[in-house]
């Protein structure tokens, strides 16, 4: 089943997209450097001309993108590590393995009989078939939808639970624009050779997998035609990724009634029953246009229009547990022709990924125990300790910012919960059913579980004790409307700390990491949230208007610059994590020198302390991509490109161009530097 991308669907800023497609290769762990990892620099570089080059130029090297890859670097590095520790638990569990764990290794051991799923062909599918053949008119939709839905098929719009940002300790509906097979809505509306080619491809894909499930070749490129317009017709009524954004344009509360008026083409009554939703009078409808686009679209589209591409979306979702053939087109359209991506991971390496996709938290307590130290519980609190006061230097110092909004910042800065490595409670996984010769059930089960978790949610306040990451991923959040920052386990690890490592470059990697976070309280998104989470508006108008100032000056800097030689990094959909960026590593900086850096005059492998944080904060970012890759990431990624996340930030500050000694005019100091934090 298609994975979410994880800080899209949930109120979450992170450091990195999803890892969910992180792609398999063994490979020993590499050597633990006590400080700057000397095999990654290229010291023919000039640092002043580009750092990253300099700082990850020996890695890029070294490390040739491998043929099932998009991308390949630091965090995929660590992740495969992680990985390798869930694939040995997974296929040799211990005796001791809880009920949930054993679960696990049961859903995983589906996924690999590859021999079993051949046989079954599209069997598991079948009742699902029926039930969309069955289909007469439009009344018919919301009980399909809703089964859909339940299944994972991510057909029409998302249903789901939101914290109510207007009391922020309250859980409410949400119902969300969706129900495309593109990854971004502007692929199926710009002009531009790339995307016309990528929508030719994508229609030729569509056909296959009709073909493939059986239909007749004529039929099939007809509904394959169908489905695309369909699609379009919902990405044309769909909000932009930057006009998401912006928190307010995302929400509109309203009454079921005020819904049924607004879409009475649709009954929403007989859809949240099929569901098996709570009750509930009030929900936030993100883009109440494209629910009036879509009440049309019912009424105007022909059933067998909409039969084809509500059995486009299911075979879709169903590809990466179905039968090779099926395997095989998924990958060559969306990981090929996409991302570049030459060849398909490991089985046990995608079947590994289901796994954390699916039952993650079943696994991640023995990962856990495996890795996370006590040691490194405490030394991230020291950090999340020193990066705090870090935080509140800076606000005390901002010459632009009036004393009344700096006593809310403060107040704000104060209430951020940190929580590190794991969730309290573990997920209890009892209810779902795993059958050892039943991948695709055990993925539409294990989704259904996960679906009515969060929809049993509406109508209670809300829950902060769960966690919105794995602790085994690589990657941190900020939920704002929580106000707290996160950092699982799989991510408190080498490159990014190492127990007894030199402090210049733990608080380079990790605190900016901490810092990053931190920051995302206080970007252009995160700055419209109080304390407790509400969307509410603390700051006086002209901080206001002084920080859209500072924040236009990060938006044009990152706008100006490209990847794959032609793509523009897109400033206004990377701010608020090109804001975090450059606040996180100021403050780490901030925070070493106050803290364990305070006294530290010694070179190590030749480097100040400064420089060495400064390389601690680059070499987290050494990666290798394909432009493909690179080109899709610019259009749907609110981050920017790893070689900006590492020159943007630092051409901004003074301090890089003093520690490395570089001339006013050199490439990496801006004469207009950017400051926001
Ligand atoms: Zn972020």
């Amino acid at each position: 089943m298609r994975r979410a991308l994880v800080c899209l669907v949930v109120l979450a800023a992170c450091l990195q997209l999803s890892s969910a497609f992180v792609v398999a290769q063994s490979r020993p762990a590499t050597a633990m450097p006590a400080a700057v990892d000397t095999s990654a620099l290229d010291r023919k570089a000039d640092p002043c001309v580009d750092f990253y080059q300099f700082a990850c130029g020996g890695w890029i090297a070294n490390n040739p993108l491998p043929l099932d890859r998009r991308t390949f670097g630091r965090f995929t590095e660590l992740q495969d590590r992680n990985f390798e520790i869930l694939r040995r638990v997974l296929e040799s569990p211990p005796a001791n393995a809880s009920a949930d764990s054993r679960k696990a290794a049961d859903f995983y051991a589906a996924c690999m009989d590859e021999s079993t799923i051949e046989r079954r062909a599209l069997t598991p599918l079948t009742g699902d078939v029926m039930m969309l053949d069955n289909l007469r008119n439009p009344d018919d939709l919301p009980v399909a939808i809703a089964h859909l839905h339940e299944i994972g098929v991510a057909v029409f719009f998302r249903f789901g639970a939101q914290t109510d940002l207007t009391d922020a300790t309250r859980t409410i509906a949400n119902l969300d624009q969706g129900g495309l097979g593109l990854p971004d809505r502007d692929l199926y509306l710009q002009s531009d050779a790339r995307s016309q080619e990528i929508r030719r491809t994508y229609a030729a894909h569509v056909e296959q997998m009709l073909t493939l499930a059986g239909a007749e070749p004529a039929a099939a490129a007809t509904d394959a035609q169908a489905v695309v317009g369909f699609e379009t017709a919902l990405a044309k009524a769909s909000l932009d990724r930057v006009g998401r954004r912006e928190p307010s344009a995302t929400q509109h509360r309203m009454t079921l009634a005020d819904l049924q008026r607004l879409t009475p083409g649709f009954d929403w009554k007989k859809y949240t029953s099929a569901i098996d939703a709570p009750k509930f009078q009030v929900l936030n409808v993100t883009v109440p246009d494209f629910f009036r686009a879509m009440n049309t679209l019912v009424q105007t589209t022909a059933i067998d229009e909409i039969k084809a591409y509500l059995r486009w979306q299911l075979l879709h979702a169903s590809a990466p547990v179905l039968p090779k053939t099926f395997v095989d087109a998924d990958f060559a359209f969306f990981s090929r022709t996409l991302n570049g991506q030459q060849e398909p991971q490991p089985r046990w390496r995608r079947c590994v990924t289901e796994v954390d996709t699916r039952l993650g938290e079943a696994v991640g307590k023995a990962f856990v125990e495996e890795t996370f130290s006590a040691q490194a519980k405490d030394d991230t609190l020291k950090m999340v300790q020193d990066i705090k006061n870090a935080m509140r230097q800076d606000i005390d110092g901002l010459p632009w910012m009036s004393g009344q909004t700096k006593k809310a910042a403060m107040t704000k800065l104060e209430a951020v919960a940190d929580r590190i490595g794991y969730p309290d409670a573990w997920r209890d996984y009892s209810s779902v059913r795993v059958a050892r010769d039943d991948a695709l059930g055990n993925v539409q089960r294990a989704i259904a579980f996960e679906r009515q978790r969060t929809l049993k949610k509406i109508g209670e306040p809300v829950d902060r004790a769960g966690w919105s990451m794995r602790p085994q991923t690589v990657n941190a959040y900020y939920s704002p409307d929580r106000n707290n920052i996160n950092f699982p386990a799989g991510i408190l690890q080498p490159p990014f700390y190492r127990a007894g490592r030199d402090a210049a470059v733990n608080y380079g990697a990790a605190g900016a990491v901490i810092g990053h976070e931190l920051t995302h309280g206080f970007d252009d998104q995160g700055r419209k949230f109080d304390p407790e989470g509400n969307l509410r508006d603390w700051w006086t108008a002209a901080d206001a208007k002084a920080f859209e100032e500072r924040a236009t000056c990060v938006a044009d800097q990152y706008s100006g610059y490209t990847v794959a030689g032609d793509t523009h990094v897109n400033g206004r959909l990377t701010l608020g994590e090109n804001t975090a960026d450059n606040g996180g590593l100021r403050l780490a900086l901030t925070a070493y020198l106050n803290g364990p850096g305070a006294k530290a005059k010694d070179k190590i492998d030749g480097f100040t302390p400064e420089q060495r944080v400064f390389l601690g904060w680059a070499q987290i970012w050494c990666e290798n991509s394909r432009p493909e890759a690179e080109r899709l990431r610019a259009q749907t990624n609110p981050h920017s490109s790893s070689k900006y996340r590492v020159n943007g930030p630092t051409s901004n500050m003074p301090e890089f161009a003093k520690a490395f000694q570089c001339k006013a005019n050199a490439p990496m100091v801006k004469t207009n530097a950017c400051r926001v934090w």
